[in-house]
């Protein structure tokens, strides 16, 4: 068995900067495909986070996430019941619209979130119409096989050749600038 190894972690400043940018500032290739939404990233606070471009009624979201949620058994009316132990915080969607306000982004609303171990954040404006192409050429399918499966295992490289041209967030290079402002350069 192979040992699990942590999963590099970042400030939670430096992912919103690099998600913002990717969703409203990047341009993408007209022949990327978007599935979905950006990779995960893990944050120094326990948590990950990732940015989904067609939420509801086309505004995206940031979904936060327990990176290790712990169960634990308490009794309960009806015996012992299973309950989560770390729940995202009482105000936490309301300090991540606080954060995304003061970096200029304006959040339409909010759900889930404490008690649970997820919680998403609507963003007020559209991303960027080169990522919803992505996000729509995607749902389109394969102009040849008709199909979102396509698959190099099925003979068919469409989505992998449209995933590998998607332009990802670029979270190394917001590490970068973030220390050189802490370093006061
Ligand atoms: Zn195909």
């Amino acid at each position: 068995m192979s040992t699990p190894t942590t999963p590099q972690q970042y400030p939670l400043q430096t992912i919103l900067a690099a998600g913002l940018e990717w969703l409203y500032d990047v341009c993408q290739p007209d022949d990327s495909l978007l599935h979905g939404g950006s990779p995960t990233y893990h944050c120094f606070n326990g948590r990950k986070y990732y940015f989904a471009p067609s939420g509801p009624g086309g505004r995206p979201v940031l979904v936060v996430n327990i990176a290790q949620p712990r169960y634990e058994d308490r009794p309960g009316r009806f015996g012992s019941e299973h309950v989560l132990a770390n729940p995202l915080e009482k105000t936490e969607l309301e300090e991540l619209t606080a954060v995304l306000e003061k970096m200029g982004r304006r959040v339409h609303r909010t759900w889930n979130g404490h008690p649970s171990e997820t919680g998403s954040v609507l963003l007020e404006d559209f991303p960027h119409a080169s990522l919803v192409s992505a996000a729509f050429r995607y749902r389109s399918g394969c102009p040849i096989h008709r199909s979102v499966f396509c698959s190099r295992e099925k003979g068919c490289s469409w989505y992998a050749d449209g995933h590998d041209k998607l332009v990802q967030p670029d979270v190394a290079k917001h590490v970068q600038q973030q220390a050189a402002t802490t370093t006061g350069e």
